[in-house]
């Protein structure tokens, strides 16, 4: 079985009821909401689907709103686009409302001209076209093109180095963070956070609104990684390796070590970490991957990342099935060459809690007695996630009576959950039916040595205090 997990971004190419029943058979564990796109309408239909076919087939799948955050953008050209040569002029204007040309264009945000001086670089469409900063005068910020090309219509802009000062969530953030939170998603994805201060904020606003999200960090900005980092995961539920935007950021050559340094701190943390972008580009158009692309998911496997992700290929382009069968076997395959050295790992480790304990006792016990697997009886998922930080090769299966801690489990890595209601409040009995369920489902065998961990009660959160070694 599939340890890493499969995020598939939603669109028009992936939104039909049998592609997503497609999808899923075929590996992809949550779906991905781009509020960069689509009406609040077009999201309820598809998230109302995915839940109906996610229980038709009885496999817990996540929902993950990620919100468009303060993208800046360039606003539209009189044909849609312009031809820009290289050392043209061309002025960005932050109060320009009429149609751009090749001489000046308007721009979404309006502290742009406050943000940027003299000699800076900006990155348009992921850095495709570059502009230095000739001249500010008021609201008008005079560029050189250096790198020419064709520009589009709400291309994004980037400024090398980072340094705007756009705050994380924007008005339409905070009223999809209202509709995300009427619909029950299970992760929602906070873009161009700065600081730890954006993800607190972000979590009281989806709190407030009454939703239980896990929040996920994109990590696209430069001060969000080189200053922030730490903060930011510990404030986050995890993170999500955002790297078409950070590539603009911080130059594309210090993306693969931030991606190794970010998927580590977020396992040493306890959080969840998700590589993300172009991971299969070349299939938005064909129905093979290229070599670069099969080793860049079998690298990021081994970097230890819980969920790799799949953006314009499952939403528009033209083979997203083919597009996760071909990540889902990469991963089967690149997780066989994982080395798993938990001696090592556990001597350095001190442990925060008595559930985390017994969660860490029960990956140690299954390595050494080679159990066939790992049980949790578990409420809110915490006990998997623990578990899920130390890779090893026994799957863990995380059994829930709560239908939110069942598909909050989606991400982890190596965790496969169930929903099982709690048929009795002992504990012990509990265990007992838990395995019954579990060889019903032709997991377990008669014979099988697994693992067990629980509480004294039953389904109570937070309770879990001891394992137990049994052969079923
Ligand atoms: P986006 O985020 O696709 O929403 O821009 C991912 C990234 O920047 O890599
Ligand atoms: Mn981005």
């Amino acid at each position: 079985m599939k340890q890493t997990k499969i995020i598939a971004t939603m669109g028009p190419a992936s939104s039909s009821e049998a592609m997503i029943e497609k999808l899923i058979h075929a590996g992809v564990n949550v779906f991905r909401l781009n509020f960069s796109h689509g009406t609040h309408e077009f999201h309820a239909e598809n998230i109302q689907k995915i839940r109906s076919i996610s229980n038709k087939l009885s496999t817990p799948i996540g929902i993950m709103g990620d919100l468009q955050g303060p993208k800046i953008r360039v606003s539209k050209f009189e044909n849609n686009q312009v031809e820009l040569a290289n050392g043209a002029t061309i002025t960005l204007d932050v109060a320009y409302t009429g149609l751009g040309n090749a001489e000046i264009v308007g721009v979404d945000y309006k502290e742009l001209a406050n943000d940027v001086t003299t000699g800076d670089i900006l990155l348009l469409d992921d850095g495709k076209i570059t502009f230095t900063v000739a001249k500010v005068e008021g609201q008008k910020i005079h560029c050189t093109v250096t790198q020419g090309g064709v520009l589009k219509s709400n291309k994004g802009i980037n400024k090398l180095g980072g340094g705007l000062t756009a705050p994380a969530l924007t008005e339409k953030d905070l009223e999809d963070i209202k509709f995300i939170a009427t619909q029950n998603l299970d992760y929602v994805a906070v873009s161009f956070p700065k600081s730890a201060d954006d993800m607190i904020f972000a979590r009281r606003k989806l709190v407030q609104a009454g939703s239980k999200a896990q929040i996920i960090a994109k990590m696209e900005r430069t001060e969000a990684v080189f200053q922030n980092l730490h903060k930011i995961v510990e404030a986050s539920d995890g993170v999500m390796v955002a790297r078409g935007d950070l590539a603009v950021e911080v130059g594309e050559s210090l993306v693969p070590g931030l991606q190794k340094k970010l998927v580590r701190t977020c396992r040493r943390l306890h959080k969840v970490s998700i590589v993300a972008t172009q991971m299969l580009e070349s299939m938005i158009e064909n129905p093979v991957a290229t070599r670069a692309e099969v080793s860049d998911i079998a690298n990021a496997v081994l970097d230890g990342t819980d969920a790799v992700m799949l953006s314009a290929e499952t939403a528009s382009g033209s083979f997203p099935l083919q597009a996760v069968q071909t990540m889902a076997r990469v991963c089967t395959e690149a997780e066989k060459m994982v080395d798993h050295d938990l001696d090592n790992q556990f001597q350095q480790e001190k442990f925060a809690n008595i559930p985390q304990t017994v969660a860490m006792s029960a990956i140690f016990s299954a390595y050494h007695i080679d159990a066939k697997a790992i049980v949790a009886l578990t409420t809110s998922g915490s006990t998997a996630r623990w578990m899920s930080r130390v890779i090893s090769d026994k799957p863990i299966y995380a059994i829930t009576d709560n239908l939110e801690g069942l598909n909050g489990m989606t991400l982890y890595r190596g965790v496969h959950p169930y929903l099982m209601p709690n048929a009795s409040t002992d504990a012990a009995e509990q265990a007992h039916l838990a395995c019954d369920f579990l060889k019903r489902q032709l997991i377990l065998q008669d014979g099988d040595t697994v693992v067990l961990t629980m509480g004294d009660k039953v389904s109570k959160v937070g309770s879990t205090n001891t394992v137990k070694i049994v052969t079923v």
